[in-house]
């Protein structure tokens, strides 16, 4: 695998650049996606115009499709190279908010556990899906099978073949 991979970088409003980034290190609890299919929502044109604020340098896109290219050491109910979609909101799974339902409120690392995550993490405040690669925290709380129709739809692989 690469040491680099593509991503669009907000560098600053009305500029989004395609440049290289380190591919993301996992950790025991996270996913590595490679990223087959993304798209750009009415949101990123907002960023793009500088109407939503993001941190210069940040990788946006918040709609992922791919593949499970690595999986953390913890992870259990996925494996490598199946076929996965991400939440976008992000949370962990396993904080005071998270457990009582309250994704969005998620504190993970917070000594209560509560914390406001700004609505979504991935193309907000880490880094997001229109990459190569995207790491999914806490993978287990994130990740969902992608769904199956019976027909395998081409279309929507990005020609990958899959
Ligand atoms: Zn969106």
């Amino acid at each position: 695998m690469p040491a680099k991979m593509r991503a669009a970088i907000f560098v600053e409003p009305g500029r989004i650049v395609l440049d290289e980034k380190p591919i993301p290190e996992i950790g025991p609890l996270d996913a590595l996606i490679r990223i087959t299919t993304t798209t750009i929502c009415g949101t990123d044109i907002h960023i793009m115009k500088g109407e939503y604020p993001v941190e210069p340098g940040l990788t946006i896109g918040h709609e992922p499709v791919g593949v499970i290219e690595k999986l953390g050491s913890m992870v259990k109910g996925y494996e490598e190279g199946q076929r996965v979609i991400a939440g976008a909101i992000m949370p962990s799974g396993h904080s005071n908010a998270s457990l009582y339902g309250f994704h969005s409120q998620c504190g993970a690392g917070t000594a209560h556990g509560w914390k406001a995550l700004g609505g979504w993490r991935i193309g907000n405040t880490q880094d997001g899906a229109q990459a190569d690669y995207l790491l999914v925290p806490d993978a287990m709380a994130n990740l969902a099978p992608f769904p199956i129709w019976g027909h395998s739809i081409p279309i929507l692989n990005g020609g990958t073949g899959f």
